[in-house]
């Protein structure tokens, strides 16, 4: 069966995602949105999101992505469940498998987005889901009255500890540095926080308690004094940044040596046709209200390229 060639085909269903969706739907291209891994992004896993314009009192963040989705759907953008797992770049259309579905499109907009970083300990990945997370909103209910560890020295580092403290009796903030890369108003209102204990600059250097299938500890060195310690702990919070999701398109896509996607020109990438929006590209600014405008850019771009090559 002749499968239908469609005119773009979005990656990702995060806010920059949904932003290009919007803009290609409203250009009368019928987008095709497929959702990928963690559908709606990392907007879905923050609560109050206080610096998208156009919002005084603030918005969930989970919420911000549903109004968005239905935006898209309005003017007649499709969705599809599931993730990309293989693409192939090498001639127009483009081929983009989804698990045991095959799509062809003239024109594709990247916006996978980026995940979270992990430290690459086995009995972090023995643990996650059982008092590992990267996810503070998701899982912070699970720590009432409890001990955790949020380890990072960023905006989600402070974002999260001090979220978790509404559950947590206390809340160990291990950082590598005695900087932090947080910005000032986030930094203060963490460090004023009495629940918040800062443990700078320490390592963590592994996950206890592996065997009974549950965080009790983790074991600390103090980078300055070169010391090793045991903090008693029920729970782990990874908040060290992310990583973008560029594996499927190794090889056939210009990325830094970090895998960020390279743009140029808006959001054209080194294959003509093929536009990329959102964290996928971006290490610098990754805000909400920059992807939404990647995004944007990414369809404006699809839509001229679709303009001038008619085929
Ligand atoms: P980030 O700014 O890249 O910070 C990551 C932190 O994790 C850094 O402190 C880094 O330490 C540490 N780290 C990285 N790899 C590590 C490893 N292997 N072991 C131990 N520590 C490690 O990431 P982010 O905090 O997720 O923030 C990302 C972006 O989102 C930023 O632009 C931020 O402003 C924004 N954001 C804003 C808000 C807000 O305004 N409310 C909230 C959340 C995020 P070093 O500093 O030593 O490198």
């Amino acid at each position: 069966m002749e499968m239908p060639v469609h005119n773009v085909i979005i990656i990702g269903s995060g806010c920059a995602g949904l932003t290009a969706a919007i803009y290609a739907a409203r250009a009368n291209l019928k987008p095709l949105v497929i959702d990928g891994y963690e559908p709606g992004g990392q907007l879905t896993l923050t609560t109050m999101v206080e610096n998208y314009p156009g919002f005084p009192d603030g918005i969930l963040g989970p919420e911000l992505i549903e109004n968005m989705r239905k935006q898209a759907q309005r003017f007649g953008a499709e969705f599809k469940a599931g993730a990309v797992t293989e693409v192939d770049l090498s001639h127009r259309p483009f081929k983009i498998v989804a698990g045991k579905e095959t799509y062809e499109a003239r024109a594709l907009i990247v916006a996978a987005g980026a995940s979270a970083r992990l430290l690459g300990l086995e009995s972090e990945r023995k643990l996650m889901g059982h008092g590992v997370s990267t996810c503070a909103t998701c899982d912070g209910y699970f720590f009432r009255g409890k001990e955790i560890v949020v380890v990072g020295g960023g905006d989600s580092a402070m974002e999260e500890a001090i979220f978790l403290t509404k559950f947590a009796s206390r809340v160990n903030l291990v950082h590598r540095r005695n900087e932090f890369r947080a910005s000032k108003i986030m930094l203060d209102r963490a460090r004023s926080n009495e629940k918040i204990r800062f443990v700078t600059p320490a390592a963590v250097e592994d996950i206890l308690d592996v065997e009974k299938g549950a965080v009790g500890a983790v074991k600390l060195r103090n980078l300055a004094t070169n010391q090793v310690s045991i903090l008693p702990s029920e729970g782990l919070f990874l908040a060290i940044g992310h990583e973008p999701n560029t594996k499927v398109f190794r090889g056939q896509l210009e990325m830094d040596a970090n895998g960020y996607l390279t743009t140029r020109n808006g959001s054209k990438t080194s294959v003509p046709g093929l536009f990329a929006a959102g964290d996928v590209q971006d290490h610098r600014y990754r805000q909400a209200v920059t992807a939404a405008g990647s995004g944007c850019m990414a369809a404006i771009d699809a839509e001229k390229f679709l303009e001038e090559h008619r085929d």
